[in-house]
């Protein structure tokens, strides 16, 4: 995940945030753990902010009025409305942009922080960023069976939590996922507890 911003790309690599534009680097800025950073795109001032959250750390971009950017997938190029075209929403102003997203053509009031996106698309690309599945959620439950069931279960608590997080990214109802993976996470301790009870027969059958 990056961000997509003003037709470059910006994206945490080793301890810093880098924007590139045409695959070279334009700009760096080295990141602590926790802390806020000034950060300019493209001549436009943008700012970091790191928070550590129970679910790990956490990079957000803002843009200089306070609006948050949205992460995309993939870099997503901006797209400039033709010359002479109109906003959708001000008739008597030039569009600049046509969203990324749907294609409206949006003056420079109509987009998001991100320049790239209407200010509808960029609420969408939040909504759908909340309904994504928190996947380190689902590893966490697998350190207690590294922890209980040494090498032979945390392979199978691994393995639970990988299911999981697979049939989540498919599965859309939240309660359902919840059910799946504690689901997944029974089976992998009904089959340590049986590993563990062969591997113990064995020892006892040696000793005999
Ligand atoms: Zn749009
Ligand atoms: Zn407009």
């Amino acid at each position: 995940m990056g961000w997509s911003v003003d037709g470059a790309w910006v994206e945490v690599t080793l301890r810093a945030l880098v924007v590139t534009r045409d695959e070279h680097v334009a700009h760096r800025t080295f990141l602590g753990d926790q802390g806020e950073w000034p950060f300019p795109i493209n001549g436009r001032a943008y700012r970091i902010a790191r928070v550590k959250t129970f679910w790990g750390r956490v990079t957000e971009l803002y843009s200089h009025d306070g609006g948050l950017v949205p992460e995309t997938a993939r870099f997503v190029d901006k797209v400039l409305a033709p010359a002479g075209s109109t906003c959708a929403r001000h008739v008597d102003v030039a569009a600049s942009v046509a969203c990324a997203r749907c294609g409206t053509f949006a003056c420079a009031a109509c987009l998001g922080p991100d320049v790239i996106h209407c200010r509808g698309c960029e609420e969408r690309l939040f909504a759908e960023a909340n309904d994504r599945p928190r996947e380190g959620a689902y590893f966490a439950p697998a350190a207690l069976f590294v922890a209980a069931g040494g090498l032979v279960g945390g392979a199978l608590g691994l393995g639970a939590a990988a299911a999981s997080v697979a049939i989540a990214r498919r599965v859309q109802n939240k309660p359902l996922r919840a059910v799946i993976a504690v689901g997944l996470y029974g089976l992998a301790a009904i089959v340590y507890l049986l590993v563990a009870a062969i591997i113990d027969g064995g020892r006892d059958a040696l000793h005999r």
